[in-house]
């Protein structure tokens, strides 16, 4: 009762601003006020600081003053778009009564909920990439069914898979919000910040009654749901809350493309091997330099999304990785050729083209703007020039192509037609119709335009009708139109005149004529405003029917983009085309390493060999040696050959694989709450568990993060057991060089080596791969390098020298990294001592320790000795 005395202590349009707030408690509420969209109470103080807006007040309600914050509406759009990139969603209320016409406050409603996940419009989504909702279901919080909808591209895929595997499936689809049934089952899983949903949406028979509202279609045993039992349910919540924010579900027939994903469709790379190999983000978290910065040639946004999605989703099909080889191939041979090379003039092509993908999508809901369907009639026009470029294959890979770029002639016919040459941004400013497409909208513009004729004619009728020379047909703001006669010839006039206003000399009549002109002149243009809207929504329903020609002539463009790029990229690189073999190899000459060829002046290329006989190569070498580039760009090579792309190399023979693991690097999961060393084990952990002989493995300086001879035992075991057990293709860099026994001890271990040389007293990389295990650590001239002073560097020669003279005495082959310190060495302390140490050791919790206690240990420590 408080609350509702509360509520009713504020004004009438607080009260209405509340009751709309409340069903939106979790988004914030831009309400509409004239020109601006305002913000109240805790939404307008977020906002404030989030979109560096002025924070006020407006009166007061419920005794209190209001916090408020208001955007312009007609800037909203870039306010929505920094509200949206920072994860936030919004509802846009708008007036929806007539001013004056009700009591109280004008009446409002929410017309859309603007939410990073779901958006479609092309001023709130970025050109190269989709943003998708990611909706989760689980039964028991182990196994998960995945439901991806991008809504902006029409499509929806689904999938089952363990909760390790979830956190790949996020940043490979690029969601940017989740849903899930129990967000603490998703915790668990490593998936944070998503949004519970009510168990009622993931129901599968609810998801069968959206789906088929969305395909109109009764039939949906083609799409192999029951392959997809726990995805089925995800899929339902996923459409049921684009239904919320979109306010209808029945706009969503551009979704057409719905597929069941199997996991042995794709090369998997998991979350870590995705970011360790710098694919779409450096380990900075910038764009570029990255391989998709790299080999992004394309010319449209939907060419880079699709390259992006294929540099995601690497195929393990060779018929399919064959037929996208071969396709760059034949665009890769008219490269060579003088004055314009089809496969540039195809890029240029394209760049002046549509996003038709993204246009088609907002045919279908009916939220295209005027100037999409300007885009669209212009690219459509250029769709022959594409296609007289990819005829010049005269190729049978490019029929499904050239087919799709048959467009039907009515929808340009009607786009010509219908729209203006030029339209302007937004429907309600008018002119967006051309004349001469819709016979009572050019009455009305001729009304508007015509007017002044019309008045002329309309003189000179009546004077000749009444023989009143000086008669005159005029128009005031006040009383409109009107026939002036001077009050000498008053008498004169018809019958059917209507006095209205006696002047000094003149009487002003109006006719039943003039004012049904005036009627239709004043409102003419409202009314064609009003006339130009609906002929637009019909014309929007009307090219929904092409939705499916346009969906497929986007999927065509695209890949024809991706493929151009590649092509572009292997022309200008030298890169080489794969063969793909089914069963367990790499084998590559002269690889190189696609990012870095073009950054360093000259990049030395290295081979590379693993096959079921000698699966795992050990790599020693100093730092800075190549060792990682090494690694990563056999990788790269492996990933960009399932890609369907040319390769940089000399040649490649490459099987495919299922997987690429990725140990590299050491970094603190400090959200994650684990430690450099713990992450480094789960990673290894992974890679041990589920690494096949059909897997590429990555494991670069395993077991830095502890202790050494921790770090040592477990790298040995580690690569013992993948040799062994896993029998999976392995490149292993590692910093211990007791590990290169193992190329002796097992057939399947060899060891290769990065060498280099010292030259006049410096040292020189030469990033060549070697057979054998390296010899030296050259640690100390990579620390000079590094510009370490020279007399530390001096005085660790002297100390180094040492630490190898009692080597060869011990006889014993140790890690020079890792040497216990030379001070115990030299000053070896008794046996005494020793044990009163210990003790003393033994004693304390170093948990239990404050930092100034632990000092006075070490002191009374080194007072024992
Ligand atoms: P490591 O992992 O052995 O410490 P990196 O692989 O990080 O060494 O290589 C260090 C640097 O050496 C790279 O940043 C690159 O500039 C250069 N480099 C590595 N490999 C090559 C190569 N094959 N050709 C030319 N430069 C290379």
């Amino acid at each position: 009762q408080a609350a509702s005395q509360a509520f009713e202590s504020h004004t009438p349009m607080m009260q209405q601003y509340l009751t709309l707030k409340s069903e939106y408690p979790d988004k914030l509420l831009f309400y509409r006020m004239g020109d601006f969209y305002e913000l109240f109470f805790d939404d307008a103080q977020l906002a404030a600081q989030l979109l560096r807006i002025t924070l006020t007040h407006r009166g007061q309600s419920a005794g209190q003053p209001i916090p408020m914050a208001g955007v312009p509406f007609h800037a909203a759009d870039q306010y929505l778009a920094k509200l949206v990139a920072l994860g936030h969603s919004v509802a846009i209320c708008e007036q929806v009564g007539t001013p004056g016409l009700t009591k109280g406050p004008m009446e409002r409603k929410v017309a859309r909920v603007v939410t990073p996940g779901t958006l479609t419009e092309s001023t709130l989504l970025p050109d190269q990439e989709n943003k998708t909702l990611l909706s989760l279901f689980s039964e028991d919080g182990k196994y998960w069914g995945v439901a991806c909808l991008a809504l902006s591209a029409g499509s929806i895929r689904l999938l089952e898979c363990d909760s390790g595997a979830l956190a790949a499936h996020l940043s490979r689809f690029n969601a940017a919000e989740v849903l899930v049934n129990n967000r603490t089952w998703a915790q668990h899983s490593q998936i944070t910040g998503c949004i519970e949903r009510p168990a009622w949406h993931f129901d599968a028979g609810f998801a069968q009654t959206h789906l088929q509202s969305v395909l109109q279609a009764a039939n949906l045993a083609s799409l192999e749901l029951h392959n997809a039992k726990l995805a089925v349910p995800a899929m339902g919540a996923a459409l049921q809350y684009a239904k919320e924010t979109h306010l209808s579900i029945e706009n969503f027939k551009h979704v057409s493309d719905i597929q069941v994903e199997h996991e042995q469709d794709f090369l998997v790379l998991d979350e870590a091997a995705r970011r360790n190999l710098e694919l779409t983000e450096t380990l900075r978290g910038e764009p570029a330099p990255t391989l998709f910065s790299r080999i992004n040639r394309t010319g449209s946004g939907m060419g880079a999304r699709r390259l992006r999605q294929w540099l995601l989703e690497p195929l393990r099909n060779l018929a399919t990785i064959e037929a996208r080889q071969n396709k760059i191939q034949h665009l890769l041979a008219t490269l060579g050729q003088a004055p314009e090379p089809v496969c540039f003039n195809l890029v240029k092509t394209l760049r002046a083209m549509a996003d038709i993908e993204r246009i088609s999508s907002r045919v279908a809901m009916q939220t295209a703007k005027p100037r999409d369907l300007l885009a669209l009639r212009e690219s459509l026009q250029a769709l022959p020039q594409v296609e007289q470029l990819i005829a010049h294959f005269g190729d049978s890979a490019f029929e499904t192509a050239q087919q799709a770029f048959q467009a039907p002639p009515e929808l340009l016919a009607e786009l010509m037609q219908a729209l203006a040459e030029n339209p302007p941004v937004l429907i309600r400013d008018g002119g967006v119709i051309a004349d001469g497409y819709h016979t009572e909208l050019d009455e009305l513009r001729n009304i508007q335009t015509g007017s002044g004729q019309f008045l002329i004619e309309l003189e000179k009728q009546e004077r000749e009708a009444t023989g009143i020379a000086n008669l005159k047909v005029e128009f005031n703001r006040v009383h409109g139109f009107y026939i002036e006669v001077s009050s000498a010839q008053a008498d004169k006039v018809p019958a059917h005149y209507i006095r209205r206003q006696t002047m000094k000399n003149a009487e002003r009549y109006i006719t039943e004529e003039l004012k049904a002109f005036e009627e239709k002149a004043l409102s003419a243009k409202d009314k064609a405003l009003n006339l130009e809207k609906v002929i637009y929504e019909n014309l929007m329903v009307w090219l929904g029917q092409f939705t499916p020609f346009l969906q497929r002539c986007a999927r065509e463009l695209s890949e024809l983009d991706a493929l151009a790029a590649l092509a572009i990229v292997a022309f200008e690189a030298n890169w080489v085309r794969p063969q793909m073999v089914p069963h367990a190899l790499l084998n590559i000459q002269q690889g190189r390493h696609p990012v870095l060829e073009v950054q360093v002046e000259q990049f030395t290329p290295n081979d590379c060999t693993l096959h079921p006989g000698k699966h795992m190569a050990l790599i020693t070498g100093p730092n800075m040696g190549g060792k990682s580039t090494y690694m990563r760009q056999t990788a790269l090579i492996a990933l960009l050959a399932h890609m369907g792309s040319f390769v940089p190399a000399a040649s490649a023979q490459i099987g495919v694989l299922d997987r690429i693991f990725t140990r590299i690097g050491a970094s603190d999961d400090l959200a994650g709450g684990r430690s450099t060393f713990m992450v480094e084990m789960t990673e290894a952990a992974t890679i041990v568990r589920q690494a096949t002989p059909h897997s590429l493995v990555i494991m670069d300086e395993i077991g830095r993060g502890t202790s050494t001879f921790d770090g040592l035992s477990l790298a040995w075991e580690i690569a013992k057991r993948l040799a062994n057990t896993n029998k999976c293709l392995t490149l292993f860099a590692t910093h211990y060089f007791e590990i290169t026994a193992l190329g002796h001890e097992l057939d399947s271990v060899f060891n290769v080596h990065l060498s280099a040389t010292e030259h006049q007293g410096k040292l020189v990389f030469l990033h060549r791969i070697e057979a054998g295990p390296a010899s030296q650590s050259y640690g100390l001239q990579v620390a000079k390098l590094a510009g370490l002073p020279a007399l530390v560097v001096k005085n660790a020669q002297k100390r180094l020298d040492q630490l190898e003279a009692e080597k060869r005495a011990m006889n014993a082959q140790v890690d020079l990294f890792d040497l216990p310190s030379q001070d115990a060495v030299e000053q070896p302390a008794s046996a005494q001592h020793v044990n009163l140490i210990l003790e003393k050791l033994n004693e304390i919790d170093p948990d239990e320790l404050s930092p100034r206690e632990a000092l006075q240990l070490i002191f009374q420590l080194k007072g024992l000795q």
